[in-house]
C-alpha cells in the first residue's frame, strides 16, 4: 500500500483564495480592511522567515499588515506598552507576537496582555479555556490547519482512534481537544509516556508534534491510517554543509503502511498561515459585530 499523499500546499492555496474572496464583502460593510499586527522582537533568522511570509500573505489576501520589529533588548514594559497600543487601535483586528521572545521577556505575560478578541494564535488562556470547554474560540493555527486536512481526507472522524504525540500548549494540547470536539477517542502522548509504538499501533489518526527528526517509524503505524506529522526539524543534508528539512515521522517507511499522510514540507506547515489569516477575518467580523463567513 502507499498512502494518499496530503497536499496541504494545495489547499492552504485554496483557503487562502476563499478567504481573499471575502475579504472584499468586509470592507463593504465595514468601512475598512481586516488588519493583522505582528511584533518581531530581535533577530532570529526563521522568526524572520515567517514574519515576512505572514506579512506576504497578509497583503495577498487584501488586508492591512501592520509590522512592528523590535531590537532584542527591548524592554518587557515598552513590548507591554505596545501591545496595549495594539489592544487599543481600532483598525487591528488580530495581534500576533512571534515566539520565541528574548530570554529576559516573560511571554507568557506578554501573551495574557493581548486583547483576546485579537488573539489570533489561540494563546491566550481565555481562548484556550473556551476551547476546553467547547464554546467559540480563536483556536492555535497550527492544530486547526492540522483538523481542516483530517476532515478533507477523512470527513467525519466520529469513533476514530487518534493519538496526538506532544502537550504543548500551541500543538499537541490544542489538537489533543479539536479532535474531541469531533468525538475521536483521544490519547495524547508525551516524552514521559510508556511503549509508544503500542499506543501509535492503535490508531486511526497519529498526529505528530514533537520536534525529533524522523521518530515515528513506519511499523510503530497502523496498515491505512492517517498521520498528520507537524514537526519541523533541520537536519544535515547529502552534501556537505547543506541541511533539508525533515518531519517527525519517517515519511518513507510510513508511506508504505498508512492511508494517508502529510509531507514536510508541503504538509501542515502552508495551513499554518492560511489559518492565521482565517482567524483575522473570523476576529474582524465579531469585532465589527458580523457574522462570521461559514464554511472557513
Ligand atoms: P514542544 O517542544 O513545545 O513540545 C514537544 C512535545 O513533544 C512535548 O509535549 C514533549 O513531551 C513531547 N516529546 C518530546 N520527546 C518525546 C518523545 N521521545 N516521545 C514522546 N513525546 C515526546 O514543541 P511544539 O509543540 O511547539 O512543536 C512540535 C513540533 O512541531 C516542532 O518540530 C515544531 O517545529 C513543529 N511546529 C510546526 C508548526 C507548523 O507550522 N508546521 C507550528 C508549530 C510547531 P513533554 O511535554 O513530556 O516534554
Amino acid at each position: 500500500m502507499t498512502a494518499n499523499i496530503i497536499d496541504g500546499k494545495a489547499f492552504a492555496s485554496g483557503l487562502r483564495g476563499r478567504i481573499g474572496a471575502l475579504v472584499p464583502a468586509f470592507v463593504a460593510r465595514a468601512g475598512r480592511a481586516p488588519g493583522l499586527a505582528v511584533v518581531l522582537v530581535g533577530d532570529d533568522p526563521a522568526s524572520q522567515v515567517y514574519v515576512r511570509s505572514k506579512h506576504k500573505a497578509t497583503v495577498e489576501a487584501g488586508m492591512q499588515s501592520f509590522e512592528h520589529r523590535l531590537p532584542a533588548d527591548t524592554s518587557a514594559q515598552a513590548l507591554l506598552a505596545l501591545v496595549a497600543d495594539l489592544n487599543a487601535d481600532t483598525c487591528v483586528d488580530g495581534i500576533l507576537v512571534q515566539l520565541p521572545l528574548p530570554p529576559h521577556i516573560d511571554d507568557k505575560a506578554v501573551l495574557a496582555a493581548i486583547d483576546p478578541a485579537k488573539d489570533v494564535d489561540g494563546f491566550h488562556v481565555v481562548n484556550a479555556g473556551k476551547l476546553a470547554v467547547g464554546e467559540q474560540a480563536l483556536v492555535p493555527c497550527t492544530p486547526l490547519g492540522s483538523l481542516m486536512l483530517l476532515k478533507d481526507v477523512l470527513g467525519d472522524l466520529a469513533g476514530l482512534h487518534a493519538v496526538v504525540i506532544g502537550r504543548s500548549n500551541i500543538v499537541g494540547k490544542p489538537m489533543a481537544q479539536l479532535l474531541l470536539q469531533q468525538s475521536c477517542t483521544v490519547t495524547i502522548a508525551h516524552s514521559r509516556t510508556r511503549d509508544l509504538p503500542a499506543i501509535v499501533r492503535l490508531a486511526d489518526i497519529v498526529v505528530a508534534a514533537v520536534g525529533r527528526a524522523e521518530m515515528v517509524r513506519g511499523d510503530w503505524i497502523k496498515q491505512g491510517a492517517t498521520v498528520i506529522d507537524v514537526g519541523i526539524n533541520r537536519v544535515p543534508a547529502n552534501e556537505p554543509g547543506q541541511t533539508r528539512l525533515v518531519g517527525d515521522v519517517a515519511y518513507d517507511e510510513c508511506t508504505q503502511v498508512a492511508g494517508a499522510i502529510t509531507p514536510v514540507p508541503g504538509g501542515v506547515g502552508p495551513m499554518t498561515i492560511a489559518c492565521l489569516l482565517r482567524n483575522t477575518l473570523v476576529a474582524a467580523h465579531h469585532r465589527a459585530g458580523l457574522a462570521a463567513p461559514v464554511g472557513l
